[in-house]
């Protein structure tokens, strides 16, 4: 299988299943959000909802205790009683006792009632003169009555259960005072062997009225048969300052319940109303407070938390995704590496076979042809010689150069640093490989500074560094036919040899590249020659390890120089 078809396969493999948890993933986390907000939104309104319950067994309750109240009245008391509650009761706002078929008995119209009063009156006229039925709205009184001591201490326990200590005392307060007087419970006392009620079954109601733009709440009593309808109106405003501690005291961040009157006014807030933003839920309170209604607002961070949740959880899975997929791109990369490496391992092989071949092949023709005892005269004899000689020095070289690169490939290349005379190593080297030089048409060129410096290096692969530049030199650049060597001693504690020729140069794109090991330039003069691509690279990492350097530069008229930096024994 083709390097890129694996490839392609591994990517297919990881991107496929990666794509489909991605999908899977985005629609269980949107599922997740969705459930999250719609909990969020159930919890604020089963709050909201036990505000509307609480709200309705108050009034209920404080409803229940004037009813029971008002029908312990003595009859013969009556107006008394009630005009002292509609003056001291702050729960009573008017009362009235309406006899059928006779004027209002109070309070009386005309001119001597006050400006409330006629109010009042006006307010109810269609229930005074009979157009609406008294009983239009609520059961029959016994029932209520009989029910109403149980039912109180049963209705303040639930109430009680659902609110605060506050709620509780808040609505104790409201009951007492819908059982106006105490005197009252001891007429009651008195009234209850009355022959006049056990027989008559007495009946009473609540009416939640609409009249100049809100809502009243009428309670009414009839007690015998042939006596009157009398009743009380509801302060609603004490009721309603009391109602307040109905509403949660303390609410989530970003959620609000709102009590909210026929008008949509807001009578009381508890938490955050959502700034002008509609209601999440809105709920009816009671049918004893007709088009009043609790608010339910869920907002920013109350509404928000299924959001963040889902936020949160694309972010990890945006992570998980790179992750993944940078994985993948790295493994990838490695096995491009990988790849390369063994094509250039497996090209390394096959250069220095071909190179190993050359100089044996020409060792072994001319020691045939000496072994033969057919070559005739001695300088012939010596030319064969030298040839072998030079071909052995040759191979030498290449077996050091390839022993050299596995040792500094794994770090056990060892050196000898010593105190050396670079001008005079540099004055041998041209001695000794001078013929070399010569015979590829170059004229080699030494300039050394009037007082050659001492170095710290090791003599041997210094010695390496400077073959290697001249093989280069040799090979490449002969047809410039000048080899220049420059040592010169820079400031900074180094001396530098510039080796300088003035050959076809190195193109801008190949001048770090040459360093790298089995870099070669491919060009008709590199595939005449034979090379591994190793030389630069084993020169730089000797001249490195040994605290130098070596770089290249382009020579002004053409051609290049390799400058290695060495260290001065100061
Ligand atoms: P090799 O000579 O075995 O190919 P090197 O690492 O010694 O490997 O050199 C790397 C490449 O740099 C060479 O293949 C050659 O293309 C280029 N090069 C090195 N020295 C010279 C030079 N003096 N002139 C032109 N090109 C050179």
């Amino acid at each position: 299988m083709s390097f890129k078809r694996s490839i392609a396969i591994y990517w297919a493999l990881v991107l496929i299943p990666t794509l489909i948890m991605v999908v899977v993933a985005f629609r269980l986390l949107r599922h997740e959000q969705e459930r999250i907000s719609r909990e969020a939104l159930e919890l604020v309104s089963e709050r909201g909802r036990a505000v509307c319950e609480t709200i309705h067994i108050t009034v209920e309750g404080v409803e229940d205790s004037l009813s029971a109240s008002l029908a312990t009245i003595e009859p013969a008391r009556l107006v008394e009683t009630l005009v002292l509650w509609e003056r001291t009761n702050p729960l009573v706002r008017n009362v009235f006792v309406w006899q059928e078929g006779a004027p209002l008995r109070y309070p009386v119209p005309g001119m001597e009632s006050t400006v409330e009063e006629r109010r009042f009156i006006r307010r109810y006229d269609s229930l005074f003169s009979k157009r609406i039925a008294w009983e239009s709205n609520r059961g029959a009184f016994s029932e209520e009555v009989e029910a109403y001591h149980g039912a109180t201490a049963d209705t303040l326990q639930k109430a009680s259960l659902k609110t605060g200590e506050k709620a509780k005392r808040g609505r104790q307060a409201l009951f007492d005072l819908a059982r106006p007087e105490k005197s009252v419970a001891v007429v009651a006392q008195k009234l209850g062997a009355a022959p006049s009620r056990e027989r008559f079954q007495p009946r009473s109601g609540w009416i939640p009225w609409f009249a100049e733009n809100r809502l009243f709440l009428l309670g009414w009593v009839k007690v015998a048969e042939q006596g009157p309808v009398f009743g009380v109106e509801l302060e609603l405003m004490t009721l309603l300052s009391r109602l307040g501690t109905d509403l949660p005291r303390f609410t989530e961040p970003g959620t609000g319940y709102a009590l909210v009157d026929g008008n949509n006014e807001i009578l009381h807030l508890s938490g955050d109303a959502g700034n002008g933003q509609a209601p999440a839920a809105v709920m009816n309170v009671s049918p004893l407070l007709p088009h009043w209604q609790v608010h339910v607002f869920l907002d920013g961070s109350g509404g928000d938390k299924g959001r963040g949740f889902f936020i949160v959880s694309l972010i990890l899975l945006a992570i998980l995704v790179a992750a993944i997929v940078s994985g993948g791109a790295l493994l990838t990369w490695q096995a491009h590496i990988n790849k390369k490496d063994a094509l250039q391992k497996t090209s390394f092989v096959s250069s220095v076979s071909h190179e190993l071949k050359t100089p044996l092949t020409s060792i072994r023709m001319y020691g045939e042809l000496l072994q033969s005892g057919r070559v005739r005269g001695p300088e012939k004899v010596a030319h064969y010689l030298s040839v072998i000689v030079a071909e052995s020095c040759r191979l030498t070289r290449l077996v050091n150069n390839v022993l050299d690169f596995s040792r500094l490939e794994q770090g056990r290349k060892t050196y000898h640093v010593d105190r050396v005379d670079l001008g005079a190593l540099v004055t041998a080297m041209v001695e000794l490989h001078g013929i070399r030089i010569r015979a590829a048409g170059m004229e080699p060129e030494v300039i050394l500074p009037s007082a050659p410096p001492m170095v710290r290096t090791d003599r041997d692969a210094m010695e390496q560094v400077v073959v290697n530049i001249i093989d280069n030199a040799v090979k490449y650049a002969a047809e410039g036919k000048r080899l220049k060597f420059a040592l010169t001693v820079a400031t900074e504690g180094f001396c530098e040899l510039r080796i300088s020729d003035r050959g076809p140069g190195i193109p801008r794109e190949h001048r770090q590249r040459i360093f790298d090991k089995f870099h070669r330039i491919d060009t008709s003069l590199t595939a005449s020659k034979p090379g591994s691509g190793l030389g630069l690279s084993i020169a730089r990492s000797i001249a490195r390890d040994l605290g130098g350097d070596l770089w290249f530069e382009p020579v002004k008229q053409g051609g290049s120089a390799f400058i290695v930096r060495i260290k001065k024994d100061e």
